[in-house]
């Protein structure tokens, strides 16, 4: 039988920190926490190489005694909660009492803090859960902790650290989140000896906004806010047809806290339903306050999760909240104010940004004509056997190779199906998926000959990123660049998109880089290999960038069956839809019952 042994209080340490500490950044977290959870009006943060070698949170809080000092560090050592019930009355971010003893256990960890009232402070060192040192030191009030060889003696979590530019993006992330949570205290971030942001006290969550996402994403938001028992929400929203390809933009926070709740996103989606294409997402900036006693903060152990006890009608309060302003919106727009367009309905399908005080729309940014782009239908290359020359031949049925048939064209149904007639009996060829196989193949090829030609734009579109996406991006910008982007980097988190390949119209550039820079940031383009990568790209590309040309005539259908058919992979589309459905003579006759 094994002996059962209660683990010593350094091993328990080590094994909490497992699931609290699970990077730089969430040292990095738990520290502004405690400094905002203490009252502190003022926190400055610093990091070097990723937060690896040395993070410091330092605060003008009230401080802790020599003996509160000590006892913070042990296990379970709170102020912030007594019993259990205390958690349905929450006003504080931390209440588990394991943040400082987990960090202690894992890095060489110094304390120095002096209270109100005290004459000196008290310095506590410990290292990798040993305890080292305690004596008198000198400092203002407040507390300041230095957090250096961050997992030295847990090798296993280090394995898998990211580089140091994407640890760095998650600590900056981090702070924004809490710098946006309390817009009230003043945050100074500090990377390598370079201030990356500083922002002082702010008078209104958009203030904050404006100082940390830039005037540019700033500008462009709608506010919200709604109340009903128990339940109030204010924040920011984006405007209809301004989406992004990924939920990174839809920051929510419950009872201040920053978190990723399902329900808080769901109902954002759902909001949008309307106001955005399928598969894009709202930019938000959203703040729910609830009752501490309707949400339990503890189902998560670094609390990045929340439940709701009453889910549907938080969703459901949330979604009404929403709309009401996104109709509003509508509804000025119908009296002749801010913005221009038709119902939201009719905004759904249009990919760049609705036209919004602060930004101007890409298009009228972009001067036309362009001598090098050429709308879509030109570059198909004539069917094969072609010469290259002529233009294509008068429509002919189209011969599928290798089924001994053919296709002989009727109509387009629904603008997206063209219909054919065959000695077998009916195809529904999908327009849009036949399309993007065909981009995608000749994507493919010009990628594979490094032909990727370049046009520039004649006023470049400047592009604001944060801190995880600018990592990503100037990771890839040698790859993009060599794909017919001309992308440039003018200042910490901005770019210039100076050109843009070829075979995308100029006016798609802002819309296809925010999806793509979105791509990157679910971990697309990241392969090593870079035939993979391209292959990514071209997939991306034909999916957004390529527009379904507008003629669908007897000629461009039949040209549109050839070429799909002269594919290498005719029968799906690149993200492996089918490209056409076959009803056989058999099918239709069954269905007529005959
Ligand atoms: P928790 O935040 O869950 O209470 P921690 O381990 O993070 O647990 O902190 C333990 C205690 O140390 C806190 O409850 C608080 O009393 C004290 N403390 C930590 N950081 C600070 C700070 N910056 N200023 C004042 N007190 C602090
Ligand atoms: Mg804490």
């Amino acid at each position: 039988m094994p002996t059962i042994r209660i683990l010593p209080d350094r091993v328990a340490n080590q094994i909490a920190a497992g699931e609290v500490i699970e990077r730089p950044a969430a040292v990095v977290k738990e520290l502004v926490e405690n400094s905002l959870d203490a009252g502190a009006t003022r926190i400055e943060v610093e990091f070097r190489t990723g937060g690896r070698a040395y993070i410091r949170v330092e605060d003008n809080g009230p401080g802790l005694t020599r003996d509160d000092a000590l006892l913070a560090l042990e296990r379970h050592a709170t102020s912030k909660i007594a019993e259990a019930a205390d958690l349905d009355r929450l006003a504080t971010f931390g209440f588990r009492g394991e943040a400082l003893p987990s960090v202690a256990s894992v890095s060489r960890f110094e304390l120095q803090t002096r209270s109100v009232g005290e004459e000196s402070g008290t310095e506590i060192l410990v290292n990798g859960g040993k305890f080292v040192h305690v004596h008198e030191c000198g400092r203002p009030v407040g507390t300041r902790i230095v957090v250096s060889h961050l997992f030295n003696s847990v090798p296993a979590r280090r394995k898998f650290l990211k580089s140091d530019a994407t640890e760095s993006a998650h600590i900056i992330h981090c702070v924004r989140l809490y710098a946006l949570a309390c817009p009230q205290a003043a945050f100074t971030l500090i990377e390598d000896g370079r201030v990356i942001f500083r922002s002082p006290e702010c008078a209104t969550t958009a203030d904050r906004v404006a100082e940390i996402f830039g005037r540019q994403i700033a500008g462009s938001l709608l506010t919200v806010e709604a109340a009903e028992p128990g339940l109030r929400l204010a924040g920011l929203i984006g405007r209809p047809g301004t989406g992004r390809a990924t939920r990174h933009e839809m920051i929510t926070f419950v009872n201040r806290r920053p978190v990723d709740s399902r329900t808080l996103s769901y109902a954002l989606i759902e909001s949008y339903h309307e106001a955005l294409p399928k598969g894009r997402y709202p930019l938000a900036f959203l703040f729910l306050e609830i009752d501490p006693a309707a949400v339990d903060v503890n189902v998560h152990p670094a609390k990045r999760e929340v439940r709701f006890r009453a889910e549907a009608q938080v969703r459901a309060f949330v979604v009404r909240a929403v709309l009401d302003r996104l109709r509003e919106l509508t509804a000025d727009a119908g009296a002749g104010a801010l913005v221009t367009g038709g119902p939201i309905g009719s905004m759904a399908g249009s990919l760049p940004a609705a036209p919004s005080a602060g930004s101007t729309p890409v298009e009228s940014r972009i001067a036309a004509p362009f001598p090098v782009y050429r709308p879509l239908p030109a570059p198909f290359p004539p069917p094969a056997g072609d010469g290259g020359v002529r233009p294509a031949p008068p429509p002919a049925p189209i011969a599928v190779p290798g089924l001994r048939t053919s296709w002989r064209f009727v109509g387009v149904v629904q603008g997206a199906y063209a219909v054919f007639d065959t000695d077998a009996g009916l195809v529904l060829l999908d327009r849009r998926a036949a399309h993007e196989r065909i981009w995608y193949e000749r994507l493919r090829a010009q990628f594979a000959t490094g032909r990727a030609g370049t046009q520039r734009l004649l006023l470049p579109v400047p592009i604001e990123l944060d801190a995880i996406t600018t990592a990503l991006l100037v990771d890839r910008l040698e790859f993009l660049n060599d794909h017919g982007f001309e992308i440039a980097e003018f200042g910490r988190n901005f770019f210039r998109v100076e050109g843009v390949p070829e075979w995308m119209a100029p006016s798609d550039a802002e819309a296809f880089l925010r999806d793509l820079l979105g791509a990157l940031r679910e971990g697309g383009l990241g392969a090593k290999d870079p035939d993979l990568a391209r292959d990514e790209l071209a997939r991306l590309a034909a999916a957004r960038a390529v527009r379904l040309p507008e003629t669908a005539g007897e000629a461009e259908m039949n040209n549109l069956g050839s070429q799909l058919f002269s594919c290498r992979q005719p029968l799906t589309s690149p993200a492996g839809k089918p490209t056409y459905v076959e009803l056989s003579r058999g099918e239709i006759e069954r269905r007529f019952q005959k």
